[in-house]
């Protein structure tokens, strides 16, 4: 599965190259208001210097044995500088890459994707985030553009494009206040509309770090959630991002292990196979994924673009000297040093780890700062999955495949289901809907297994 990555093989830098500018105003976006760190400017677009300087540098920082270079080209909006910078960026990659595979990553609200964009990704093997929040009615609450018009319409054409064109794609979603409580619904939505990988990222907005103005709740969130002061009220609730993907989990589990890839999943299964996550948020320590602006300043990670998380500029530092200096090793390290002690004795402490230091600014139950806001969430959703993913490790370490522990598990269903209904000639016959409930003809289903 090919995602957008924040790993910790080699060094990652997620880059901005028009900075927070964008053509929509989403509500939540938590990089809108960086644009008070730089003031009034000119332009916002990434000169070609600091572009060659930086492609340059980000490629001799990779460490002699990583063969590929990931660019992530992130925003703000990256489409709206148009295919051109793009393609300058590729034919400076060309110049320095020497024996390096370079992939290109890009992350889009997929309002300006067109034909002429998406011959660009094709050609030149991009792989693109789409940000969806669900069908429209989920989509349109918080993702708007900047007349305040919903955008769900002119994303979803983006994305038929993306198809069209063959371009890989995976799909970002949001999860939050008012898309949170339907998981199934927006799952199925994007399962049925074709996108066979996604992510699920929770939004949690600090109150008073750098939230964004607030719309009334609606109504039916006023009678749904108990008011939590502590975020902002589009942040999903601290257990319902966990009843989310124990719902997208099981719809799953049900018919798409193999087929849908779920990013959330995939590194549940990485860590119970024995491994490190390779996404930050799961791992120990962070720290190798820094951000970088327009002009070349660089910083810790993309959620600390602020200016005491600043390791310096492009132009005064090489990368790789700001990737390892005792500020950036600090900032890993602490990831793990300032754990509390009840995650330190938590039964999924090898896949969770405390998640991201930014979520965590709760109390313990017994009363130690730095517990993560989406605690109960994690430990809910972690403990859930643990007999299916107990099951699916040993599977994939023995040569076999995910999808049979499903097939496995159908069938165990079904068998419980004959013996309920107290008799084997309640079997369905060949053309009935297979009892399972994937939906299919028995023949086609669990009668072939
Ligand atoms: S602070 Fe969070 S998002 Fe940033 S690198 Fe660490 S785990 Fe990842
Ligand atoms: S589930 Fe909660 S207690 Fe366990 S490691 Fe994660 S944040 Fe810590």
């Amino acid at each position: 599965m090919r995602t957008i990555p924040i790993t910790q093989q080699g060094l990652h830098v997620m880059t901005k190259p028009i900075g927070p500018i964008c053509n929509l105003d989403c509500e939540y976006c938590y990089y809108l208001h960086k644009e008070d760190l730089y003031g009034e400017r000119k332009s916002w677009r990434m000169s070609e210097e600091t572009l060659d300087s930086y492609i340059r540098q980000y490629i001799d920082a990779q460490p002699d044995d990583v063969p590929e270079v990931t660019f992530a080209w992130q925003g703000g909006e990256p489409t709206l500088l148009g295919t051109e910078f793009f393609q300058r960026a590729v034919e400076i990659q060309k110049e320095h890459a020497g024996s390096r595979k370079i992939i290109n990553t890009i992350q889009t609200n997929g309002v300006l994707l067109n034909e002429e964009w998406c011959e660009f990704l094709k050609a030149n093997d991009f792989l693109v985030g789409i940000s969806i929040d669900g069908p429209a009615e989920l989509h349109d609450r918080y993702r708007y553009d900047k007349q305040g018009l919903p955008t769900f319409q002119k994303v979803l054409d983006g994305l038929k494009l993306l198809k069209k064109y063959e371009v890989e794609f995976n799909v970002l979603v949001v999860v939050n206040r008012h898309n949170g409580d339907h998981a199934k619904r927006v799952y199925t939505y994007l399962r049925d509309t074709g996108v066979d990988f996604m992510q699920f990222i929770p939004i949690v907005e600090k109150r008073g770090v750098g939230v964004h103005a607030e719309l009334p709740l609606a109504s039916d969130q006023l009678r749904t959630f108990a008011y939590d002061d502590r975020v902002s009220s589009r942040s999903v609730g601290p257990d319902q991002y966990g009843r989310f993907l124990i719902e997208v989990f099981d719809e799953w589990l049900r018919r798409d292990v193999g087929k849908v890839f779920v990013q959330q999943f995939e590194e549940a299964l990485t860590a119970w196979m024995g491994y490190e996550s390779g996404i930050c948020i799961f791992r120990k320590q962070c720290g190798r994924a820094l951000a970088m602006e327009h002009n070349g300043d660089v910083y810790s990670c993309d959620h600390f673009v602020e200016p005491e998380y600043k390791l310096g500029n492009i132009y005064e530092l090489p990368i790789v000297e700001m990737a390892c200096s005792d500020q950036q090793v600090k900032f890993g390290t602490d990831k793990e040093t300032t754990l509390p002690k009840y995650c330190q004795q938590c039964e999924v402490r090898f896949i969770c780890n405390g998640e991201c230091p930014k979520n965590r600014f709760i109390e313990t139950p017994d009363g130690e700062a730095g517990l993560n806001y989406l605690c109960e969430s994690y430990k809910a959703f972690f403990n859930h999955i643990d007999p299916v993913m107990k099951r699916m490790a040993e599977t994939v370490k023995g040569g076999g495949l995910a999808a049979h522990v499903m097939h496995q598990i159908n069938d165990e269903r079904r068998g419980r289901q004959i013996q309920e209904q107290g008799s084997v000639s309640q079997t369905p016959s060949r053309n009935d809907p297979c009892p399972c409930g994937s939906g299919k003809k028995f023949k086609r289903c669990c009668s072939r297994r």
